[in-house]
């Protein structure tokens, strides 16, 4: 007779394993605010990847599910205990284990919080640029196993660009380490990619390779108001076309500028459709010519409101008002269901026009903040009321947005993965042959289907 509590405080010690249901209740959702029906059996703190091991091994031999969990700030239900079992904890494995200025990378454990990451590679002048705006709380973990993105992305690349190797627990307990510390590896399959963006499904990441670049020595903001959400749209593709490249291209739509203003010295105007927020960044002459384009491109299509943002504090306020957007939503609406599409780049202005018509046929408002530069751009269906109809009409607003952006060529998660929030569209997007393939490979690597049971893909497709 198994008894997790007691048999998992004899394996590790004490003090990793919490089984009291009020511990408990805060493992059982993520960001997005999904909720498993019952709270996990067990959860476990481990401190080094033998934990891991010591605990998958056991929950391998006896059947019970395991899922990862970095911070929970996930937005895709990954991290959501469907079936219950053992939720493994990271965030005490926090260790940066070495940054080396010479061969431009790092190795850290993997419930390393991001933004204690940035700020030590930055003291050594060295720029990891995988940006999601939840930097303040997310892992590396969770961020290579969402292959996460954010702002940033449109010039840098996201997480996936900047891992080159992994230590992680595969499902019958083994730890093992793929690629390494060199720049080039050529050595057959690439397993360090799969496990990125592999959700928590593969095995449990704990620890990382990183690729780091030159941290770039100069920034310069500039914020563009747009009397039509067309016009944001057009300038965002003349900017790409024209060959100047930003460092971060935001998307604001009107809903959400006013929410942003008490955070910013001059405020943003209430008329304007769409602001777009740019940083340009690398060394002075290059950011002088790119923002001379940018304003030339900007006043040939008739923009009157460009802010070139010279005080570093100011230029800060805005970046921070653009990193808050969604909790300050989440605080003012009843239920925020954050989407997350790309399209090509090309047809960002297509995905922008579809917007206010889904708005309208459901009736419920869709706001859009997104990486603009990069296609992603995440609609807000925002519900000021909760209840089965605003829920059912919220329903059909996301089924809108997906399906214009598969319509638009576009795939229907650019960062936050699939979880449980996509599992339905994955067939539709990928196609049937491309599942079956992810089932082989998780059937070979997880026979026994312990690890994060119930994710990317839906039961019934099985
Ligand atoms: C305010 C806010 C802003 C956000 N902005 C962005 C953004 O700009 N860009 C973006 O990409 N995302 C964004 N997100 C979503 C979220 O922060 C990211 O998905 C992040 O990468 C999740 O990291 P986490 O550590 O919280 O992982 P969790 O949410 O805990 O887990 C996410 C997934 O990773 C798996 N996992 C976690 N750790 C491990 C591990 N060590 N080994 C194996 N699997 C693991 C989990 O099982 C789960 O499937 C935002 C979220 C919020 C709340």
């Amino acid at each position: 007779m198994i008894n997790l509590g007691k048999d998992l405080s004899r394996l590790l010690s004490k003090d990793k394993v919490k089984t009291d249901p009020e511990d408990l209740y805060s493992y059982a959702s993520d960001s997005i605010r999904y909720y498993a029906k019952n709270n996990p059996d067990a959860v476990i703190l481990p401190s080094s990847a033998e934990d891991v091991s010591t605990v998958i091994k056991y929950a391998n031999k006896n059947s019970i599910p395991v899922t990862p969990r970095g911070a929970g700030s996930g937005l895709a239900g990954g991290c959501v205990p469907v079936d219950g079992g053992i939720v493994l904890d990271m965030k005490r494995m926090n260790s940066i284990v070495e940054v080396n200025r010479g061969n431009m990378t790092a190795i850290t454990e993997a419930g390393t919080v991001l933004s204690n990451f940035h700020r030590a590679v930055e003291k050594e002048n060295l720029f990891y640029p995988p940006d999601p705006q939840s930097m303040s709380v997310c892992t590396l973990g969770g961020n290579i196993a969402t292959r996460a993105g954010g702002p940033r992305g449109v010039k840098y690349g996201t997480t996936g660009n900047y891992v080159l190797g992994l230590e992680f627990v595969l499902p019958d307990g083994e730890i093992i380490n793929t690629g390494g510390t060199c720049v080039k590896n050529s050595v057959g399959y690439d397993i360090t990619h799969l496990m990125t963006g592999s959700e928590g499904t593969l095995g449990v990441i704990t620890k990382v390779i990183s690729r780091l670049i030159p941290l770039p020595p100069c920034k310069k903001t500039i914020i563009v108001g747009c009397k039509t959400a067309e016009l944001a749209a057009q300038i965002v593709s003349t900017i790409t076309a024209n060959g100047a490249v930003p460092a971060m291209l935001e998307y604001i739509s009107q809903g959400a500028t006013g929410f942003l203003n008490s955070y910013i010295k001059t405020p943003l105007i209430s008329e304007m459709e769409a602001y777009l927020f740019l940083e340009l960044d690398g060394i002075e002459s290059q950011i002088e010519n790119e923002a001379n384009k940018i304003r030339s491109i900007c006043k040939d299509l008739g923009v009157s409101d460009i802010r070139v943002i010279e005080d570093a504090k100011e230029a800060k306020s805005y970046w921070d008002a653009r990193s808050k957007l969604q909790p300050i939503l989440q605080s003012f609406f009843k239920k925020l269901i954050v989407e997350d599409v790309t399209v090509p780049r090309d047809k960002f202005p297509e995905l922008i026009r579809a917007l206010p018509e889904i708005s309208a046929a459901t009736g419920l408002l869709v706001g859009a903040a997104g990486h603009a530069g990069d296609g992603n751009v995440h609609p807000s269906v925002l519900l000021g009321e909760v209840n089965d109809e605003t829920n059912k009409k919220s329903e059909e607003a996301v089924d809108m947005i997906i399906n214009e952006a598969i319509s638009l060529g576009g795939c229907i998660s650019g960062e936050h993965g699939i979880g449980l929030h996509k599992s339905a569209y994955l067939e539709k997007s990928i196609g049937k042959r491309q599942v079956e393939l992810l089932k082989q490979i998780k059937k070979a690597i997880d026979p026994d289907g312990i690890m994060n049971p119930g994710k990317i893909w839906t039961r019934e497709a099985k």
